[in-house]
């Protein structure tokens, strides 16, 4: 229950306002305010006090005992501004609580509790198992200190706060990542473990679940491995369900991958044998498995070992394989900071290097972590960009190529996958493309069946642009046209819109968008006939209604339907 305590009348007005939005959840206290503060705190397991900070500390400061018990307090103060998170940030869940007020009453939240307030991502929830002195580094990262971040596997690392930074002359606070056995120097040392090993298994029918595994942690310490950083064992599709080798993988956390024989026996291994290959099909197991994803042998195959002097029942062999770069295609929107998805922004965060064209570099410099590698090249050198893009994804990093409106839609998606093997990983971030920021001012242009087409006959010839105008007038389908104009390309517009003509009304709405969502953004909403050519730029998308579209108080509607058009009529 959230108690809620008010003491004039502009307080009370915003406390009915939160009992009204959540009636099962909150109880008003009434009457002197030091009594129903005191009455609330030992009923509830939180308070929200519509009262100065200084009264609230004043009243609760007697009654507080134990952070893990005490009820979380926000103070919101008298004009409505601030939700303040006072006491029991995380324990009385006060921050979440302040959070949910300030979103419900307009008020701006304050959150003063360290890794809630300055955003820093915990060592302990970048995804890698961590190790050592890990409230050490914390808090170092926290106090802004030099950290120095040791790189010994190339893997594409999610953001690290701006202190982390490559050397700390003297030696100091260290985040290393590595999967080898490292002595952790105690103090101010983390190691943090890729998941850089993979351990291919073979065993015969029935072999322990202790054999596979103490012969997987025998490999992995006598070669100095962590068995943190294994990703996954790997063997052949006959083993899939052969339980020393799935309780194994349980035990140690892990998945097991299958490959089929005839995919493993194409694999090259220094140490191939005739067992296997009579017994499943491929002169070779876990060498194989192994080896399939690419990689380094670090320890070639190995057989256990029984305390009875038994055949062995399992061998293993472990890889490193190489850092999976990262590729994230990212949209940036038209312009406007509020229409850059949150996804967007935290593909940029994580980034360690970012390629794109130098004004849109520009736009979202800001979002990057200080250390963030940035390659921008101006317009026209698009395939080196995507070239480079893949290359450096290549090399184990994560890499953000951005582009504006959307990266898929005449931008630098398709140049980029292009190039792109299956040896790293794409994500791709949708943005608000420039067609969809402008029909949200026109109003609703593309409430029915509507195209994009780009006027731009640098990559494409001008038939073929021309025929899928003509195609697009005649199925009467509302269009968009991006790079509408140019200083050098003035003709195919006004060719383009004679087309549609041919098959629209002179009276046809047509809206002209410039620079959607930035600061200087213009629009209007004219016709087909009425549009002057002249006044449209690179900058500009051109929406031209379908024969149902109507101008309505200025704005443009295309109607779900055609019936619509008929009765309105
Ligand atoms: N990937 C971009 C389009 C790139 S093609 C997107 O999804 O929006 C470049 C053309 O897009 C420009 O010539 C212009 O026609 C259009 N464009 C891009 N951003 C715009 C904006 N903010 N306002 C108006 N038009 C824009």
């Amino acid at each position: 229950m959230i108690g809620l305590i008010s003491a004039t009348a502009a307080g009370a007005a915003a406390r009915d306002r939160l009992a009204a939005a959540w009636p099962d959840r909150t109880r008003v206290y009434e009457g002197p305010v030091a009594d129903a503060v005191r009455r609330a705190f030992g009923e509830c397991s939180q308070l929200v006090c519509f009262l100065a900070t200084g009264a609230v500390v004043r009243l609760v400061a007697p009654l507080l005992s134990d952070k893990a018990s005490d009820p979380g307090v926000v103070c919101v103060d008298e004009g409505g501004r601030f939700a303040v998170s006072l006491v029991g940030g995380h324990g009385g869940g006060a921050n979440e609580l302040a959070r949910a007020v300030g979103k419900l009453l307009g008020a701006e939240p304050v959150v003063t509790t360290a890794t809630d307030a300055v955003g820093v991502p915990g060592l302990d929830t970048l995804g890698l198992p961590v190790e050592g002195d890990v409230a050490g580094v914390s808090r170092a990262l926290l106090d802004g200190e030099p950290v120095a971040l040791e790189l010994e596997s190339s893997w594409p690392l999610p953001a690290l706060p701006a202190n982390v930074g490559s050397a700390v002359p003297g030696g100091g606070p260290t985040i290393r990542v590595t999967d080898r056995l490292i002595d952790i120097a105690g103090a101010g040392e983390v190691v943090l473990r890729p998941p850089s090993l993979v351990v291919g298994v073979g065993a015969s029918k029935g072999a322990p679940v202790d054999e596979v595994l103490a012969l997987i942690e025998g490999a992995l310490a006598d070669a100095g491995l962590s068995v943190a950083s294994v990703a996954a064992l790997a063997t052949v599709d006959a083993k899939a369900g052969e339980p020393g080798i799935t309780g194994a993988a349980e035990r140690l956390g892990v998945p097991v991958r299958t490959y089929s024989a005839d995919e493993l026996a194409g694999v090259e291994v220094p140490n191939p044998s005739a067992a296997p290959l009579a017994a499943v099909g491929t002169p070779s197991v876990a060498e194989a498995a192994a080896l399939v994803g690419g990689g380094e042998l670090l320890v070639p195959k190995r057989k256990s070992v029984r305390a009875d002097g038994a055949p062995a029942m399992a061998t293993c062999a472990v890889v490193r394989r190489p850092g999976r770069g990262r590729l994230a295609v990212v949209g940036l929107g038209p312009g406007a900071r509020d229409l850059l998805t949150p996804r967007a922004e935290a593909e940029l965060r994580r980034a360690s290097v970012l390629v794109g064209l130098d004004q849109y570099v520009d736009q979202i410099r800001d979002l990057l972590r200080p250390g963030t590698r940035i390659l921008e090249s101006g317009l026209g050198a698009e395939e080196e960009r995507a070239r480079t893009a893949v290359a450096e994804a290549r090399k184990g990093q994560a890499v953000a190529l951005i582009g504006s409106g959307d990266a898929g839609v005449y931008a630098m998606a398709s140049p980029a996958l292009a190039e792109a093997s299956d040896d790293i990983d794409v994500v791709g971030v949708p943005g608000v493309t420039a067609a969809l920021a402008a029909g949200a001012i026109l109003g609703a242009p593309l409430g029915h069946d509507h195209v994009s087409i780009s006027l731009s006959d640098l990559h494409t010839p001008w038939e073929i642009i021309e025929r899928r105008v003509r195609a697009a007038a005649e199925a009467d389908i509302v269009v968009t046209f991006y790079n509408p104009r140019s200083r050098g390309r003035d003709w195919q517009l006004p060719k383009a819109l004679a087309i549609l003509a041919e098959h629209r009304e002179p009276t046809t709405p047509v809206g002209v968008v410039r620079n959607a969502s930035r600061p200087d953004e213009s629009s209007r909403v004219t016709t087909l006939a009425g549009l002057d050519p002249a006044t449209v730029d690179m900058m500009t998308v051109v929406t031209v209604g379908n024969t149902a579209t109507r101008n309505i108080a200025g704005r443009m509607v295309t109607p779900r339907g055609y019936r619509w058009q008929e009765t309105a009529r």
